[in-house]
């Protein structure tokens, strides 16, 4: 049975996820590390807002303050409270042919890739159950040990995804391809593929041979996922880092038979976003084909920020057209789509901080 879902409007919740700070970032500052972020939840807020965020300045007495719509703090298990609260209830949408959007934002080394991705070890085991006339039923369990790194929002709603189909009858599949300097390459080929983004008459964009792999189990999911990553990585020779300057896309495709006689099948879809670095061009010193990248980085988030807003606040006009992200995204943002942008911090770094949450709260505010 497809599990229900229920709302169907497309606002898009704007979250912020803090990480703690890392043990080098302890040492360095002996101890004294200072944390720039502090919250206050709805119980203590007047007004009908859900957070209010501060942030401050450790060198002065300055602090500001953004409403959003959730905080994770530093927690170990914040990214599994994320996925349970926020990622897990957009899933049974995707059983009825309707699309969602995850998208983790914020500068390079605020938590965006261990949010969306991080050590995954799982162990996966497979019984016959009784219920369905005697099916095998597979199930996996995350294992957590001490130091390893806990998993991420992709893994997560792969397996959640997968445990919903053995029930269901649907089948997955996924693609994963990154977006670099406006353009589209598959990371599933055998060898990185640019492909070629094509206009569709109804003005949305198409990834043109864009390959989609099924995918049965989470052993299966590890296996291709994890050489993506790795292509991700050596993909452009020459440039190096380019994977936190481009926004690396996994989709995960689900078929649900309709179950009349038609053979009619119902498919939606999750993209889970792991966003290219947002940077502060006043602040960093880029030249060259640094600055001509990071202005590409910066206008396809400023358009995704202008589209959220749009939608938040039931604007007539979507602004998709501002950039090629956001007009690949245009059919998984709106309309019956659900998102969720998750603003990651770096608890260190104030002026970054204030440059991703006030972009975050930018995009909410209603
Ligand atoms: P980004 O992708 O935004 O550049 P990363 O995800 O690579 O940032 O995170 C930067 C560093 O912080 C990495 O070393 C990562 O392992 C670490 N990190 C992030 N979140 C956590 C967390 N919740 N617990 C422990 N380490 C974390
Ligand atoms: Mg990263």
């Amino acid at each position: 049975t497809i599990p229900n879902s229920t709302s169907t409007s497309s606002k898009v919740r704007v979250i912020v996820r803090a990480r703690p700070f890392l043990s080098q970032e302890i040492a360095a500052k002996n101890g004294n590390s200072i944390c720039c972020i502090s919250v206050l939840d709805r119980g203590s807020l007047s007004c009908n807002e859900e957070v209010a965020v501060y942030l401050k300045d450790p060198d002065t007495i300055r602090s500001e303050c953004y409403q959003l719509d959730s905080f994770f703090g530093q927690e170990d298990e914040s990214v599994s409270k994320i996925f349970y609260s926020e990622v897990n209830p957009l899933i049974p949408g995707i059983f009825h042919g309707r699309n969602a959007t995850v998208f983790a934002y914020g500068a390079t080394g605020s938590g965006k890739t261990y949010t969306m991705q991080s050590g995954w070890k799982f162990e996966e085991f497979t019984y016959l159950s009784e219920s369905n006339g005697w099916t095998n039923i597979t199930v996996v369990n995350f294992v957590y040990t001490g130091s390893e790194e806990r998993p991420g929002l992709m893994p997560l709603a792969m397996s959640k995804i997968l445990s919903i189909c053995q029930s269901t009858g649907s089948t997955a599949e996924i693609s994963y391809y990154e977006v670099y300097m406006d353009r589209c390459y598959d990371l599933l080929e055998v060898k990185t593929k640019e492909i070629s983004i094509l206009d569709d008459k109804d003005g949305q964009l198409h990834l043109k041979g864009l390959s989609r792999v099924p995918v049965n189990s989470m052993t299966e999911f590890q296996e291709i996922f994890s050489r993506g990553i790795q292509r991700r990585k050596v993909a452009h020779t020459g440039l190096n880092d380019v994977s936190s300057r481009s926004h690396g896309v996994l989709v995960i495709s689900v078929s649900t038979l309709l179950g009349d006689d038609s053979k009619a099948a119902l498919t939606g879809k999750l993209n889970l976003i792991d966003l290219a670095g947002n940077e502060d061009n006043r602040r960093t010193c880029n030249e060259g084909i640094r600055l001509l990248e990071s202005a590409k980085i910066n206008q396809s988030l400023f358009a995704l920020s202008n589209v959220i807003h749009a939608l938040n606040n039931n604007k007539p006009r979507v602004p998709y057209r501002e950039s090629k992200l956001t007009r690949i995204l245009q059919d998984s943002l709106g309309g019956t789509s659900h998102a969720l942008m998750v603003a990651c911090l770096n608890p260190g770094e104030y002026q970054e901080s204030v440059h991703t949450v006030s972009l975050a709260a930018r995009s909410r505010h209603i």
